[in-house]
């Protein structure tokens, strides 16, 4: 099977062929470091992870780059309200943001380049934009000649004639079209500058990605991500950048999530909803929140509210215990035509699985699947105590590895259960040693060799030395946790 995704340059479904076989390169635009990541920008860095997963789990070797924008209007005017420097709210909130994301079960990067860390390089392109006529310098400001740019509205479809009359609003005289926008911008007072061969000053935010997607991957790659709300002014300026001075394709496959809106309206700080992954998580874990956010499809809009959590948090839990039961089952040597009908119920539930997710990354459909598998599960430990081994292996771990797909951690007591249990036996064979220790100190041997004997017997050596007592275990030598000296 193909793989589809839908291209908003083009606005369908096309078959995905990657530049270089067996390769993905992608870029996520990330967050702008100036306050947390909201659960909208989370709905977009989900979406991506969980597209990324699925590309590694065909097969496909992912670089996957997500820049970090530590400089730019709002940065400028949140180091203003806050006295904080425009480097220091960077750290701040660069950290929050890569704790959110773990938390997210949002895999890393493997690259998270840092906009100011890349101002010679933006320099280098703005200036060669120059030189091929497409920018020009006003006042030590320089702008993006959209005019000169053919494709400009290829993606968004707004074309410059119609910006141009839309565009009464428009206030900066300084520019020939009012649909220009700035490569770089003079420094004004109160505010960071570089040197550059047109002043002090700043990138705009546009040549921010640009730049930095060509460094990393290179003029072409395969895919570019982002929000919705970023189609139009950021990804259609970036690509007139970075096609005018290339000629050539900038990204291949355009891929945009829908909105998230809360309680059935658009998030804004205004209308005092607006939701960090910081305040979700005091309501929900990350588990509940990261299955929520891809149980819609990505290219459809999702209502964040008590009761679509509540949702995730129970069918997240029906998938749990599901796999809780099966894990309960007795174990036995011989498969039955029982075993058999599981299998085939849980290895079809695999391949529709894949079939959504080949589908333009159907999420909801793909979770659909894994609830085929739940129910096969669940009816087999209805009429059943025992199961074949790796049958029981195999349902488990498909379900696992479809759930890891979609970046979430199966999670069942008994797991937990069984981590307890190993502290507890550690703690009590320390326990046991220390008393055996105490008896040898008052010189109680009789008492302090049957401890030794009886331990012998259920495969627990011990070793007296003038350095202490050593203990392992005989017969179950790779349980390295249990080696511990005295
Ligand atoms: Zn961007």
């Amino acid at each position: 099977m193909v793989l589809k995704i839908f291209n908003t340059m083009g606005m369908k479904k096309e078959d995905f062929i990657p530049l270089r076989e067996g390769e993905v390169r992608i870029y996520a635009c990330g967050p702008t470091v100036y306050d947390f990541i909201h659960i909208g920008n989370a709905r977009a860095f989900v979406v991506a992870d969980t597209i990324r997963r699925y590309l590694e789990h065909r097969g496909f070797k992912v670089f996957f780059i997500s820049n970090i924008t530590d400089i730019d209007d709002k940065m400028i005017k949140r180091s203003q309200e806050t006295g904080l420097s425009i480097q220091q709210l960077g750290e701040i909130f660069s950290d929050a943001y890569f704790e959110d994301i773990a938390a997210l079960n949002i895999k890393k990067p493997d690259v998270s380049p840092r906009a100011t860390q890349h101002i010679p390089e933006m320099i280098e392109v703005i200036r060669k934009l120059m030189e091929a006529g497409y920018a020009y310098q006003v006042d030590g400001d320089v702008y993006f000649d959209v005019s000169r740019f053919e494709d400009y509205g290829k993606l968004s479809g707004n074309k410059t004639e119609a910006l141009e009359m839309g565009a009464r609003i428009e206030v900066n005289p300084k520019k020939r079209n009012p649909a220009d926008f700035a490569l770089w911008k003079a420094r004004k007072e109160g505010e960071p500058g570089w040197h550059s061969p047109w002043g002090e000053g700043r990138p705009g935010w546009h040549i921010e990605c640009s730049t930095m997607a060509m460094k990393y991957l290179g003029e072409t790659f395969d895919i570019h991500m982002g929000g919705k709300d970023l189609i139009f002014p950021h990804h259609e300026n970036e690509i007139a950048q970075a096609e005018a001075l290339t000629g050539k394709t900038f990204a291949r496959y355009w891929i945009h999530n829908e909105w998230l809106t809360v309680e059935g309206q658009k998030m804004s700080k205004s209308l005092g909803n607006f939701i960090t992954v910081k305040d979700a998580l005091k309501i929900c874990s990350p588990q509940v929140l990261r299955f929520f956010l891809i149980s819609a499809h990505y290219r459809s809009p999702i209502d964040f509210n008590r009761e679509s959590l509540k949702l995730a948090e129970a069918n997240l839990e029906r998938i749990n215990s599901a796999m809780e039961r099966l894990q309960g089952l007795r174990e036995r040597a011989n498969r039955t035509s029982e075993e058999e009908n599981l299998l085939s119920e849980v290895r079809d539930a695999r391949s529709k699985f894949e079939e959504a997710m080949d589908d333009d990354f159907n999420t909801p459909l793909a979770i659909a699947a894994i609830f085929n598998a739940v129910k096969a599960i669940n009816s087999y430990a209805d009429k059943n105590a025992e199961i074949e081994a790796l049958t029981k292996r195999e349902v488990y771990e498909t379900v696992k590895d479809l759930m890891g797909i979609l970046g979430i951690n199966i999670e069942t007591r008994r797991e937990e259960y069984a981590e307890e249990k190993t502290t507890i036996i550690n703690e009590l064979i320390n326990l046991i040693i220390d008393v055996r220790q105490e008896m040898r100190r008052r010189k109680e041997w009789k008492i302090s060799d049957e401890i030794r004997e009886r331990l012998q017997k259920i495969g627990l050596t011990i070793e007296d030395s003038p350095q202490g007592t050593r203990w392992k275990l005989k017969k179950i030598q790779d349980l390295n946790k249990f080696s511990k000296h005295f």
